[in-house]
């Protein structure tokens, strides 16, 4: 697979693909967007499907008792099968069965075969049957129905080989000759179609590339790299929700540049956003538990929010802060301590606050620490 996320692959490849991650991703999100078009295609097969079976009733009515043969009892049979296994599909997917495509495949080559033998069926028993059917059934693989591109073309070969073998197996030579228009037919339709999902697949993956491309631009700080405030206030809320849920302990902490104001003034806006680079390196580095989250949530403001620790156990990565970005060693000619440094202030959640309340406790934590000499942390009040 080649390295970069956000490119197909080679242009001869069969389908083209992302990186392994990037791959799994866009599988998850095609089976969840043709979850309603899979429906839609599984309550329309069940209708003609059901039509083919009372036209089947009707049709043995009229046979003499006499041609009440194997074929006929293998022929509802068949129906039934499908039938139970269409209704399966549209259960299944209804329910919200993750990967259902794998069921999909299934019972779309029973279909497919079901189609086969009930049309052959039919010409030996003398009564009509619906060839085109069976080149409806081979084009459908590639109709949306949470399959990729490679699943449909399997499926629509697999189904096109078995009308091909069964009609073979089942027709009298005679019979057969007929059925030569048949074949031509499935070898000029299979391609076209192909070619029709080939395509679809394609826009449909740089369509899920735009789309990931934006939810990034609209979640991430182009400065930092870390998240931004629109997104820090989206997970932080969902992690008080848990938190809430769960009982845990959980701490919003607001960090400020000292005196930045002066540093951009004397280095320029450049050299501003140059040391905010490095600020956040650290901050991303002291901070960086799985659910430990980090944002730039302002001009040279950053936040961090501590899962399941203490005000204890907090103090070390948030004291890392304070001593990582002295050690970085900033000069910082304007500022009373001659290098850059950063002022902290930290909140307990209560269990029951919103993020704006504990936002709020947290920034009064910060004017403390402003006030108070700056280049430390302090807690709020609980
Ligand atoms: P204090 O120690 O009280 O926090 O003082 P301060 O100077 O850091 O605070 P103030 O809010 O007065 O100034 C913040 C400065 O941050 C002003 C603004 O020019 C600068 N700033 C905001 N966003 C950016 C940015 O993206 N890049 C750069 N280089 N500077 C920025
Ligand atoms: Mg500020
Ligand atoms: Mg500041």
């Amino acid at each position: 697979m080649n390295g970069a996320p956000f490119s197909f692959g080679g242009e001869e490849d069969l389908e083209p693909s992302f990186d392994a991650e990037t791959e799994q991703e866009f599988r998850g999100t095609l089976l969840r967007d043709q979850r309603n078009s899979t429906l839609i295609c599984a309550a329309s097969a069940i209708a003609i499907w059901s039509c083919f079976a009372v036209f089947d009733i009707v049709r043995v009515l009229g046979l003499p008792p006499g041609d009440w043969r194997l074929e006929v009892a293998m022929l509802f049979i068949s129906r039934a099968i499908v039938l139970g296994g269409l209704v399966a599909v549209a259960i299944e997917v209804r329910r919200g069965f993750v990967r259902y495509d794998r069921l999909v495949v299934v019972i779309y080559l029973l279909l497919g075969l079901a189609v086969s033998l009930t049309a052959n069926m039919a010409k030996t028993m003398g009564t009509f049957a619906v060839d085109s059917a069976q080149v409806a059934v081979v084009m459908a693989a590639f109709l949306p129905i949470g399959l990729r591109f490679r699943q449909a073309l399997f499926l629509a070969v697999a189904v096109a080989v078995m009308s091909i073998v069964t009609t073979i197996l089942v027709l009298s030579p005679a019979l057969l000759h007929e059925s030569l228009q048949l074949f031509l037919t499935i070898l000029v339709a299979l391609p076209l179609a192909a070619m029709g999902g080939y395509l679809r697949e394609r826009s449909e993956r740089k369509q899920f590339l735009l789309r990931k491309l934006l939810a990034t631009q609209a979640s991430i700080d182009p400065l930092t790299g870390l998240p931004n405030r629109r997104a820090f206030r989206w997970r932080v809320e969902s992690g008080l929700r848990h938190c809430a849920r769960e009982q845990r302990p959980a701490i919003l902490a607001v960090v400020d540049v000292d005196h930045f104001k002066l540093f951009n003034d004397h280095y320029g806006h450049a050299g501003g956003d140059v040391a905010l680079q490095k600020v956040a390196d650290v901050i991303r580095h002291s901070a960086r538990r799985p659910l430990d989250i980090t944002a730039r949530v302002g001009g040279e403001e950053f936040c961090i929010f501590l899962f399941d620790v203490d005000v204890t156990r907090a103090k070390v990565p948030l004291e890392g802060i304070l001593n990582g970005v002295r050690e970085l060693a900033l000069t910082h000619d304007t500022a009373p301590r001659g290098i850059m440094t950063v002022s902290m202030g930290a909140a307990v959640f209560d269990g029951t606050e919103s993020l704006d309340t504990l936002y709020r406790r947290a920034d009064d934590a910060l004017y403390h620490s402003k006030t108070t000499g700056r280049d430390s942390l302090y807690f709020a009040e609980q």
